[in-house]
């Protein structure tokens, strides 16, 4: 296993950038997760660590090593897609023993990787059929067994659950967890999910238009987005994003919207146009006249809760909860943010301002 270290990495097709200097370092043993929306520049990063592209500018180490002249096979990494790229006429045991076979591996080692391989991925059953008799989730398992029993320096997935149903993926997000729980290995994985991205990674490193936006850990870039971008592509339902404005005034330093008063800020906090972010579960809804005003537009039951969408002086805001409501559209109701629940964003650049206790 060993550390990734990524600096001034450059990226053009022809005349277009789109990798814009990116700096990360990932550690051994870590798991890393690219998320951004599809075009963003995920799949090149990836495929510039596993040496598929040639680096423009910038350098790539792997242990320490820089490798940017390395061809794919002398890096010792190992690629798993979303399209598996399983041999149709291979069965399962020679596609994942493949690599090793073809570096002439000891017929008992083979054996003894391919063994523990597939007793780690539930596949001891499988292993003389061929691909075409496995379901999907079967073949994205057949396909990390090829990987793992390389014992690479580092695991690299490209949207690996990408083709699979939505119960399915939640089962091999899991899988591959535990997997990674097991075997310590560092790995980078690339999806443009953010449900994978919250769930799976060490670190997230979200990415918009060839260019990392923020770099942290799930909690920190929910509850504190470095900027609108991470803001509104991180959650589900979304942060609610709300122009305001800051008004330094005898009572303290508030945040309002229209007339009304929605939260106390730190006394620093510049006065004037401000970008409010607020989570969904962070606003509690009160009686009409405890808070500010709002109007219920719909109500929409999930099972799990409940999301209500209100109209705040003109304004779309959602709010999340779990208990059971009985509003109805049209209805006013008050509405109050929760302490600690509120992002600052400058208006002119969507840049994190402070961390304004409410
Ligand atoms: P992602 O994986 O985040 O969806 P990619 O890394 O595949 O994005 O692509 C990033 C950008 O680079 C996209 O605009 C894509 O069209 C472009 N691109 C990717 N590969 C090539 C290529 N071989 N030639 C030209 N443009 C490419
Ligand atoms: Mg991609």
């Amino acid at each position: 296993m060993a550390a990734i270290g990524i600096s001034g990495i450059e990226k053009n097709y022809g005349p277009i950038p789109v990798l814009r200097g990116i700096d990360l370092d990932i550690a051994d043993g870590e798991f890393v997760v690219l998320v951004g929306p599809s075009g963003c520049g995920k799949s090149t990063l990836l495929r510039l660590i596993a040496g598929l592209e040639a680096i423009d500018r910038g350098e790539l180490r792997i242990a320490g090593r820089r490798v940017n002249e390395l061809a794919p096979k002398d890096r010792d990494l190992a690629m798993v897609f979303q399209s598996y790229a399983l041999y149709p006429h291979m069965t399962v045991a020679d596609n994942m023993s493949y690599a090793l076979r073809l570096r002439r591996t000891p017929k008992d080692k083979v054996a003894a990787a391919l063994a523990a391989a597939s007793a780690k991925l539930g596949l001891e059953r499988l292993t003389e059929r061929k691909p075409r008799a496995l379901s999907g989730g079967q073949r994205q398992r057949v396909a990390m067994g090829r990987a793992i029993v390389r014992h690479p320096q580092a695991f690299l997935f490209d949207e690996p659950l990408s083709n699979l149903d939505a119960r399915l993926r939640e089962q091999m997000r899991f899988e591959i967890r535990k997997l990674h729980r097991d075997l310590g290995a560092t790995s980078v994985y690339v999806t443009h999910d953010q449900i994978e991205a919250m769930t799976m990674a060490d670190r997230i490193v979200a990415m918009n238009e060839g260019v990392i936006q923020q770099v942290g850990t799930p909690a920190e870039l929910y509850d504190t987005p470095a900027n609108l971008f991470v803001a509104g592509f991180i959650g589900s339902p979304a942060m609610n994003v709300l122009q305001g404005e800051v008004v330094a005034g005898e009572g303290g330093t508030t945040v309002r919207i229209g007339g009304a008063v929605l939260a106390s800020v730190s006394p620093g906090t510049r006065p004037g146009p401000v970008t409010l972010g607020v989570r969904p579960e962070r606003i509690a809804l009160t009686a009409p006249g405890d808070g500010a005003t709002a109007t219920v537009e719909l109500v929409e039951p999930t099972g799990l809760a409940t999301i209500v969408h209100l109209d705040l002086g003109g304004q779309p805001v959602k709010t999340f909860t779990t208990e059971r409501l009985s509003l109805k559209a049209g209805e006013p109701v008050g509405l109050r943010l929760e302490a600690g629940g509120l992002s600052l964003f400058a208006p002119e650049t969507g840049e994190r301002l402070v961390a304004a206790k409410a």
